[in-house]
Parts: C-alpha cells; sequence; structure tokens
C-alpha cells in the first residue's frame, strides 16, 4: 500500500513517516509540508530522524495524491479541506486525524467521502476507541442520576478546546443517553453559573507539559462516582491506528469512516 503523508515534518507528522516505514505491507509514497517551510526540499525519511529514503518533501500535496493509494492527514482543519478536494479529485482514500473542523469544513470532508473512501477519528488509539463504546454503554445504563463531566489534559502545543476525543467522549455519553449533546452541553464554566442542570454533559480542559492526552469520563451520583480513564503515553498508538486505517481502506467503498469500523467494534 502507497501511503502519503501530508504535514510529514508536524509532530503527527514524523510519528507517521516513522510508522509507515517501519511497517511491512507499507511504502512511504511521499511528504508534504506548507509552503515556506523550511524543510520544503528536505528528505521525508531524514527529517523523521530515518535515513534519507530519496523522496523529498513537496508543498503541492497534489503531487503526494497522485502518488499515493491513501493520504494521512495530521495537519490544520484549513489545510484538510484542500486535502479532502484533491482526494476526490485523484480517487485517492484518505485518513483525517486532524481535529476542530467547523461545520462548513466538516461539509467538504463528508461532500469528498460522497467519491473517496474517508476514515476520520479524533482519536486513532484502539484504548480510546473502547473508552467511547463503555461511555456510551455506562451512561445509557446510570441515567440522569449520575452528572457526566468529561476532563482532559493535553501539553501546551495543543490549539483546540475541549479536545477533540472529548467532544467525541461527549457525543458518546448524549448517545448513550439518547439526548442530543448540543442542548446539554456545558462547556465553559465562569463565576457565578448557578446550580448544575440536571442532565448537563460538562467539560474541563487542562492544559500544560507534553501530556499527549488524558481523558476522564465521570459518572458523579450520591454516595457514589464511577471514573474511566485512558492515558497515552506516547503519540505512537495514534500513528500506529493511523496507519492501520490506511491499510483497512483498501477496496472499501466511498463513504466516511470511524476508528470504530477499523477495529471491528462498530
Ligand atoms: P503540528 O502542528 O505538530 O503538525 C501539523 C503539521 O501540519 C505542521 O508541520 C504544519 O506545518 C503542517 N501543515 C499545516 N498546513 C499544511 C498544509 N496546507 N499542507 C501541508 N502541511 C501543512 O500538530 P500535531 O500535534 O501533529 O497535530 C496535528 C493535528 O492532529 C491536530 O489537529 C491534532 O489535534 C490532531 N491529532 C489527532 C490525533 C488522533 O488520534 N486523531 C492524535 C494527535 C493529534
Amino acid at each position: 500500500m502507497k501511503i502519503g503523508i501530508v504535514g510529514c515534518a508536524g509532530r503527527m507528522g514524523r510519528m507517521l513517516v516513522a510508522e509507515v516505514l517501519g511497517r511491512d505491507g507499507c511504502e512511504l509514497a511521499g511528504g508534504s509540508e506548507l509552503p515556506g517551510s523550511e524543510v520544503i526540499g528536505k528528505d521525508v525519511a531524514a527529517v523523521a530522524g530515518f535515513d534519507a529514503a530519496g523522496i523529498s518533501i513537496v508543498d503541492n500535496a497534489q503531487a503526494v495524491f497522485a502518488a499515493a493509494d491513501v493520504v494521512v492527514d495530521f495537519t490544520l482543519p484549513q489545510a484538510t479541506i484542500g486535502h479532502a478536494q484533491l482526494s476526490a479529485a485523484n480517487g485517492t482514500a484518505l485518513v483525517i486525524g486532524t481535529t476542530g473542523l467547523n461545520a462548513d469544513q466538516q461539509a467538504a470532508v463528508d461532500e469528498a467521502a460522497t467519491k473517496v473512501t474517508v476514515i476520520q477519528a479524533a482519536n486513532m488509539s484502539v484504548g480510546i476507541n473502547l473508552l467511547l463504546g463503555l461511555t456510551a454503554q455506562v451512561a445509557g445504563i446510570l441515567g440522569d442520576d449520575y452528572d457526566i463531566e468529561i476532563v482532559e489534559m493535553h501539553h501546551r502545543h495543543k490549539v483546540d478546546a475541549p479536545s477533540g476525543t472529548a467532544l467525541a467522549l461527549g457525543q458518546a455519553a448524549a448517545d448513550g443517553r439518547e439526548v442530543d449533546l448540543e442542548a446539554v452541553s456545558q462547556r465553559v464554566r465562569d463565576g457565578h453559573t448557578g446550580a448544575r442542570r440536571a442532565g448537563d454533559i460538562g467539560f474541563a480542559t487542562l492544559r500544560g507539559g507534553d501530556v499527549v492526552g488524558d481523558h476522564t469520563v465521570m459518572f458523579a451520583g450520591e454516595g457514589e462516582s464511577i471514573l474511566l480513564t485512558h492515558k497515552a503515553g506516547s503519540r505512537a498508538v495514534f500513528a500506529r491506528g493511523a496507519i492501520r486505517a490506511a491499510l483497512w481502506c483498501k477496496n472499501k467503498a466511498p463513504g466516511i469512516y470511524s476508528m470504530r469500523d477499523v477495529l471491528g467494534l462498530a
């Protein structure tokens, strides 16, 4: 499987290149970076800390889409839209790990998925995808007597909040309770907020250091609480999951798939 990496010099991009180079059945098809970046023209593998592979980083992602069977995107939402369009134009499958897409940006991805296979997940780790299933199940069993709060912590460089994973966990909890997340979501509390509204799903965001990604879903009842926690120790878990998704794409019909589909949990 020929795999291209857009945003190949980013924190996740380098991990993805490492995963492709080290995995049987994978061939590195190319890598792109933001026009003007100092890594343009440098070797994709060398930038990721490996022996040179003879493939230069380009600033035109079209070349990467043309050369690959599947492209993996961990970049920025505004870049992801362009990549979704290139994916559809070239008939190249796309794995999207980028988070923080607004409704218009998501619509561009959905449009591409009418023509090609797209796998999109706010978190590509196996553990988090299990946590999503457990959260929906526990929320459904416990009901409104237990207040749901979702707490996440990430490194100081993260630019969106709450994390895409925290929002996905909120959605799983809302699905389990069969309610509309938008109607019950409490994303910020500050000042005199009044008492907690029954049925709300709260979010709290912490940022600092080099924390890869911690998520806890709390079910706080009277006299007892249940906490479901996942801690990612290394970004490699996301890269491993993303490349597993890339390999899974082969011969799949156009459409949007989740990591739960890839892992056979859906
Ligand atoms: P980063 O800033 O280190 O890397 C992003 C890279 O994309 C940068 O190198 C940047 O130059 C590049 N880029 C931006 N626009 C581009 C363009 N038009 N063409 C090519 N390259 C472009 O960020 P990161 O920590 O690697 O995270 C990237 C994204 O992945 C974020 O949205 C983050 O939330 C998400 N993420 C998702 C998962 C998951 O499992 N789904 C895990 C970790 C991070």
